[in-house]
């Protein structure tokens, strides 16, 4: 007997591009689809041309041998907890192997990678995110966009902590300077988000290659303008690369469909369940982003700030301690 279709359908695509100025690229991306369920990683190295890639490349390998994949679809089963601890153990594996790496092979000191991650099953997203790459959700019933991670940029926990005007945040000099990236420490707070998607619903993961040229409310517009994933994922690296293409820009496209041969109705399916985010309230965040601030050696990326900004330059960069 042929066993029901599942309400949910989920189609995925993941493209990456040097972009118009680097000449290598130093993302790594991964996308693993199967029944009902999708794995995305978008992570962006730093430290160097060679260094950066092999931060970024560790990263992703490691954490997709950590994760195991669901068999079958289990767009019903909210199995979070799971998840969440392979998610917390697999970046935990990376980052130290990042660690390692770096010790073993001088060369490639101050290598570190952004990491960010979503598990999708059936409708049930936990997202799993250190650094700069983000995560967006896109509704299609009201064009609204929500970014699911918070960077960890010192911009962005001057923010947090009332000290910056979000408004002075977007393209602010330290604009790309993390405070919590891989390879930075033995040990690596990694935030973990949870969500409950409907039919509709896009998700975007995207390195800052993209989100420096390309807005919020445009990332919106286009995955939602182009019903195919595919076309929607060209369409975005496409415009970073027509505004300059400054950087290396990865982005993952994920379209949460309802599927016409379900034997439920939609509406069945998913209910009105709050967002439960699994991350700490504002509060402590923002006394932890303070804390960050005063005690942790800061990581500056190697990021393209035009052709002045050497490789070299960016790997040792450092803010001056308090
Ligand atoms: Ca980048």
């Amino acid at each position: 007997m042929q066993s029901p279709e599942p309400a949910i359908r989920l189609r995925s695509s993941a493209r990456t591009s040097t972009g118009q100025k680097r000449e290598n690229n130093e993302d790594h991306i991964h996308l693993k689809t199967g029944d009902n369920f999708v794995l995305a990683m978008v992570a962006d190295g730093m430290g160097g041309a060679a260094a950066g890639e092999e931060a970024s490349r560790i990263a992703v390998e490691t954490v997709r041998d950590g994760i195991s994949m669901p068999n079958s679809a289990t767009g019903g089963d909210a199995d979070s907890a799971p998840i969440t601890e392979q998610l917390r153990d697999a970046f935990q594996v990376a980052n130290l192997e990042i660690v390692r790496k770096a010790i073993s092979s001088p060369e490639m000191r101050g290598m570190g990678t952004t990491l960010t991650v979503v598990m999708l099953r059936g409708t049930y997203a936990t997202f799993a995110h250190v650094g700069d790459s983000r995560a967006y959700l896109v509704h299609d019933n009201d064009l609204n966009i929500v970014q699911i991670t918070s960077d960890h940029t010192f911009v962005q926990a001057l923010v947090l902590a009332g000290h910056l005007p979000p408004e002075q945040a977007e393209d602010h000099p330290m604009g790309n300077v993390l405070y919590r990236a891989l390879g930075q420490a033995e040990q690596v707070e990694v935030d973990v988000y949870f969500k409950r998607l409907r039919a509709g619903d896009r998700l975007v993961l995207c390195s800052d290659g993209l989100t420096r040229h390309v807005k919020p409310n445009e990332i919106a517009g286009l995955v939602l303008s182009h019903s195919d994933p595919d076309s929607a994922s060209q369409a975005l690296i496409d415009l970073a690369n027509a505004r300059g293409g400054e950087d290396n820009i990865s982005v993952i496209v994920i379209a949460v469909e309802g599927n016409p041969d379900a034997v439920f109705q939609q509406d069945d399916e998913v209910d009105e369940a709050p967002t439960l985010v699994l991350k700490q309230n504002p509060f402590r965040r923002r006394q932890a982003a303070t804390e960050e601030l005063n005690s942790v050696e800061p990581v500056v990326p190697d990021r393209a700030e035009g052709e002045g900004d050497s490789r070299s330059e960016g790997r040792d960069a450092r803010i001056p301690e308090q």
